[in-house]
């Protein structure tokens, strides 16, 4: 049976470690740690994964300074929005929740916001720190990953690792970050010919490729490490219960894996619970940068 990388645990004592910063710096500072994040349109999914990270906000009394816009509104709008909160000395971090509707585009969004207050990491920017090696703020999920591998001490050092997926919020920031932890990686996408016969190779695999349950007992080496990013909701059919919710898969056929896995991540309470901690992390940092104070994260930072 595989060691299950708990995800919610590990986020509950991060939120333990941030609230102890905010509990250090508070009266000093005058001001608690202000996060907006900025959601468009009404995308039912975004509409939880904003809830999720309002909630996870109050928990640790990071201040709430997020807007909620119309779908019509214009890329104009929109902009003259991020460069408020830019502006705003109450906000330390800003995240645009995407998709976006469509008819805006997001590389300009994103490249508004002011990089230092980048809660998302996805600036231009902040990239290039991260391909330079440079500090600046991680990429929220795949620095959850890189925690919960850490927390598990997971030797990274000289493995081989394969990540499916290179898109810019996952695949791509996770291989950086692998390969600076040492580990000799491999990306494999849509074009990759005989995908199980590379990720069989894999010591360390991580799988972001939205493909509900891809990843089957062919495509894993017995003892691999399995990081699971995705997450999707099966039709309720599928459980036999059509009256239900539908229960929630990754990318990962856990039914399959898990008994081949030396350690897995599950879905839900793996990946996801990480990666709304990561961004209370770069918010609770930014904080503590923007007035000079010490902030004892550096383990979870890059
Ligand atoms: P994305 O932008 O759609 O990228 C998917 C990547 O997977 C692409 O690079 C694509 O290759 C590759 N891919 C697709 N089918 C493949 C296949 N059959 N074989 C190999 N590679 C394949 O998705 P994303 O934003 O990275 O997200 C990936 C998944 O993670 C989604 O399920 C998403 O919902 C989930 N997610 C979860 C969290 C969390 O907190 N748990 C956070 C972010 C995302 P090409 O580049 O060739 O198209």
């Amino acid at each position: 049976m595989a060691a299950v990388l708990d995800g919610r645990r590990l986020a509950a004592e991060i939120e333990r470690r941030l609230q102890a910063v905010i509990d250090a710096h508070l009266t000093e500072v005058g001001r608690p740690p202000g996060l907006a994040v900025l959601r468009v349109g009404d995308d039912p999914a975004s509409g939880v994964y904003v809830a999720n990270k309002e909630k996870a906000c109050a928990r640790i009394g990071i201040r709430n300074l997020g807007a909620h816009l119309s779908a019509h509104t214009s890329a104009e709008d929109v902009q003259a929005t991020i460069e408020r909160l830019n502006a705003d000395p109450a906000v330390d971090g800003i995240l645009l929740q995407l998709p976006l509707p469509s008819g805006l585009r997001e590389g300009p969004l994103l490249a508004a916001i002011d990089p230092e207050k980048d809660a998302d990491g996805l600036h231009t920017l902040n990239l290039g720190r991260l391909v330079k090696g440079e500090p600046g703020p991680r990429g929220c999920t795949p620095a959850g990953v890189m925690a919960l591998l850490r927390q598990a001490q997971v030797p990274l050092d000289g493995c081989r690792a394969v990540v499916v997926g290179r898109s810019i919020l996952v695949g791509k920031p996770m291989a950086l970050m692998l390969q600076a932890a040492n580990a000799t990686v491999s990306v494999a996408h849509s074009h990759t010919p005989d995908l199980a016969a590379l990720t069989r190779q894999a010591e360390v695999l991580v799988v972001a490729a939205g493909r509900p349950r891809m990843i089957r007992a062919e495509h894993v080496q017995p003892g691999a490490v399995v990081v699971d990013v995705g997450i999707h909701r099966l039709p309720p059919e599928a459980n036999g219960d059509p009256s239900s919710k539908g229960r929630l898969c990754g990318d990962v056929d856990w039914e399959e894996v898990e008994p081949l896995a030396g350690a897995i991540t599950p879905v839900p309470g793996g990946v996801g619970p990480m990666t709304v901690t990561m961004l209370l992390v770069n918010t609770v940092v930014a904080w503590c940068h923007r007035q000079n104070r010490p902030h004892g994260l550096e383990d979870l930072v890059g």
